[in-house]
């Protein structure tokens, strides 16, 4: 459509946030005002190893483990997990207006905000960012991994590679269709670490969305074995458990 025309049709035809209601001209997408994208509330430090969710600062007071009560103390291959926020409200809405419509300013807003809420730290002598794959039909279907402009806006932000080191080589059902004891399983065997990849003794692998960790959990486990050391994920949500 001619660029001069798309201001006039906004103004001809405002658009309803699907958070507050609001009618609005200029958002971040067609589905969120801005007011709404700018008061995301993101998690607060402590935060839980595993899945990047808010603690309580009396849960430390005895225990050296940085956990959740879903995520438990049983061993994980993830080392470290950065989520933005929780999964629902207005980043639930941030989240589907990204990947349904990929969209170019959206994707560097929202990245703006991950990095803003992950320390330095988790950074440190990070080698490469992995976006988790998707299957080759889904990408076709979609036009892009969302993972991928993830990676790519995190890549820009940190100054840190984005290498395609996991291949998708079964299928999963998607997570949200799922119950909870089939989440856990569905993706086991569904990931492998490329052929003849160069693997960095640390990584961080890319999502969007952190459900039930299984998904990062079973491509920790492939990059293990395959000599990787540590392996950390940065994800936009969180879905409020995991279920
Ligand atoms: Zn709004
Ligand atoms: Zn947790």
């Amino acid at each position: 459509m001619n660029s001069l025309i798309m201001p006039l049709l906004n103004i001809l035809f405002p658009k309803d946030c699907q958070h507050c209601g609001d009618n609005f001209k200029a958002g971040l997408s067609n589905i969120l005002c801005l007011k709404c994208f700018n008061s995301l509330k993101p998690y607060e430090d402590p935060v839980c190893d595993h899945c990047g969710a808010s603690l309580p600062i009396r849960a430390f007071e005895d225990s050296a483990i940085y956990r959740c009560r879903d995520c438990g103390d049983e061993p994980y291959y993830l080392d470290q997990v950065r989520a933005f926020g929780v999964y629902e409200g207005a980043l639930r809405i941030a989240h589907h207006s990204f990947k349904f419509e990929g969209m170019e300013n959206f994707k560097s807003e929202i990245v703006g905000k991950m990095m803003g809420n992950t320390p330095e730290t988790f950074w440190s002598g990070v080698e490469a960012l992995v976006p988790i794959p998707q299957s080759p039909e889904k990408e076709r279907e979609r036009g892009y991994n969302p993972a991928v402009l993830l990676g790519e806006e995190l890549s820009k932000a940190t100054r840190i590679s984005l290498v395609n080191l996991v291949e998708k080589i079964n299928p999963t059902q998607p997570q949200m269709s799922l119950t909870r004891e089939e989440r856990f399983k569905n993706p086991k065997g569904a990931y492998q670490v490329g052929e003849g990849v160069t693997l960095p003794r640390k990584l961080v692998l890319v999502d969007d969305v952190f459900t039930t960790g299984s998904t990062l959990e079973e491509c920790a486990r492939v990059l293990k074995k395959a000599g990787v050391e540590w392996v950390g994920a940065i994800v936009f949500g969180r879905t409020p458990r995991h279920f």
